[in-house]
């Protein structure tokens, strides 16, 4: 048995951004993280490593509706942002209100744009987010400028910006979290996008949260630590241990206040996981809302072929288009956010096009250049997880305002092919692609009907705090690490101020 002030359960960003709120404080940390550092290795940067072996996968199986599957999960320090393709969008002024989608209404936060705008500018500036003010049509307030210019755009993404503003749209330098430019670390190498950083060139969690804040010699780490679940007191009220299993062992640790931070479905899973006699629909949950409302975003990879264009661009990622966020026009409902994904190579094909001959896969890789078209998908209550009977995890997605993603889909194709690539090809990223998971454990105003409070903490638990992506009432059509980091250090400022002081 281990005793600590404050024990975070997971070293994603939403663990990272408080654990390094709480760098420095006269008080014990712990951080559990299940998985090991990653290694850097030259396999961090081959796609057949990394796409087709699956090298840095987690080998668990889930389960969609009883069908076996290997989630895109990635259990390392820094969590899945190791992977991530590092695009660090604000949400935008109106996705913390309610908003109407044809298939129903996009619900409204606890708390205001403004209430998080500073934790958002901090943020940037921790993960060092390279953008440009004033270019976003969508772009919300902002209390202070980027830190750092944006990415500059190689010669082929250049004249596709020409050609979007030809069509009268503004297109602008994805705000992107890579340390590009003088003095960067970057070399512009063609491995990002869902790639490691061998030279940890990257913004991820681990470089911009969790070491700084080992730096402090209040905070440690422990890694190979898989939470398997928590207990409380005879109560039910204040969580007294986290059960551990380190490399085999199990151990019991304590602590005064507890964070969970393991990501929207391993949280959740958790929280079902901790039931006990007083808690018997699980930790944080006499609301019935813990697992319920997944989302993970309405999303489609888009190639625009040119079958006379070689695009030989190394990193695309600097530019997106917001025209269409909100509608195509008064009275029109949200539609979502186009942008430039990491380039796509022969090997990242052999899944989708497995059957078509390899020659056509290459061909297709080196004359595409590659979008990502990204739509709201709204919470449900029956977009859910669950535990099985033998423990997996099952997840039930309810698919929902797909309507708006077809008709996102074809507009994007429309631009796509104005901007002289005359073949798009689409693919809709399925159920097994769980990358922008959130909402399985909502923070609101009402404990009947979320489980978190507006600061993330449990309604139903004195000392447990949730803060990673599951704290989201509705997903946007923005990417999310960057509103979980300001979110996280938003909760670790009142932790640090009013909890633990
Ligand atoms: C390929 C890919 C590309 C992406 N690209 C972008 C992008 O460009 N921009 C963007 O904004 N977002 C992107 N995302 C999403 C982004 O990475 C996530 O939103 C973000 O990392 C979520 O952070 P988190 O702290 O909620 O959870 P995680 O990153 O999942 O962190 C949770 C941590 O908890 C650990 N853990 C889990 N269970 C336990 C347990 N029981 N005990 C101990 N430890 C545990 C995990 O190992 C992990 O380290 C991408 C994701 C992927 C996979």
């Amino acid at each position: 048995m281990r005793a600590y002030d404050v024990v975070v359960i997971g070293s994603g960003v939403g663990g990272g951004s408080v654990a390094l709120q709480l760098a420095g404080c006269n008080t014990k940390v712990l951080i559990l993280e299940r998985g090991p550092a990653l290694p850097r290795e030259a396999q961090n940067w081959d796609p057949v490593e990394v796409f087709c072996e699956r090298r840095y996968h987690t080998k668990e199986t889930w389960f969609a509706d009883g069908r076996a599957f290997n989630p895109g999960m990635f259990y390392f320090v820094g969590g899945n942002t190791k992977f991530y393709g590092a695009a660090m969008f604000r949400f935008r002024e109106k996705d913390f209100e309610a908003l109407q989608h044809p298939e129903g209404v996009s619900p409204a936060w606890p708390i205001t744009y403004q209430e998080l705008e500073p934790w958002y500018s901090k943020a940037e500036q921790l993960f060092g987010v390279r953008g440009q003010a004033g270019q976003d049509p969508s772009e919300p307030p902002r209390s202070s400028a980027y830190a750092h210019g944006p990415i500059p755009h190689e010669p082929v993404i250049d004249a596709i910006a020409a050609k979007l503003r030809a069509q009268g749209l503004r297109p602008f330098p994805m705000p992107c979290a890579v340390d590009f430019g003088p003095q960067g670390t970057c070399q512009r190498c063609s491995n990002c996008d869902a790639f490691p950083c061998k030279i940890n060139a990257k913004g991820d969690a681990e470089m911009k949260l969790i070491e700084p804040a080992r730096r402090s010699s209040n905070i440690e780490l422990m890694t190979n630590a898989l939470v398997e679940k928590f207990e409380t007191d005879d109560t039910g009220r204040t969580v007294v241990a986290a059960v551990v299993n380190v490399n085999g062992v199990r151990q019991r640790i304590t602590a005064s206040t507890f964070v969970l931070s393991a990501g929207a479905i391993n949280s959740a899973a958790l929280l079902l996981r901790s039931a006990n006699a007083r808690n018997p629909r699980g930790l944080a949950n006499s609301s019935d809302v813990v697992g319920r409302h997944y989302m993970t975003h309405n999303t489609s990879a888009l190639m625009a072929v040119h079958p006379f264009k070689i695009n030989k661009t190394q990193f695309p990622k600097t530019l997106a288009v917001h025209d269409y966020y909100f509608g195509e026009g008064e009275g029109d409902t949200p539609l979502g956010s186009l942008q430039l994904l990491g380039k796509i190579k022969e090997p990242m094909l052999r899944g989708s096009l497995g059957a078509v001959p390899k020659f056509i896969r290459s061909a297709l890789a080196t004359h595409s250049v590659d979008w990502y078209a990204q739509s709201e998908d709204l919470p449900h209550p029956d977009s859910r997880i669950t535990i099985r009977p033998d423990g997996a995890i099952n997840l039930h997605w309810h698919r929902s305002n797909m309507q708006t993603h077809h008709r996102w889909v074809a507009r994007c194709k429309s631009i796509l092919r104005g901007t002289g690539y005359p073949i798009v090809l689409t693919a809709p990223f399925g159920t097994d692609v769980v990358s922008h998971q959130c909402g399985t454990i909502r923070f609101g105003n009402d404990p009947a009907v979320s489980a978190l409070d507006p600061l993330c903490k449990a309604w139903d638990h004195d000392n447990l705090f949730v803060m990673d992506s599951s704290f989201f009432p509705s997903s946007a059509a923005v990417n999310p690490a960057l509103t979980v980091a300001a979110q996280g250090l938003r909760v670790g400022n009142h932790i640090r101020e009013e909890i633990i002081r």
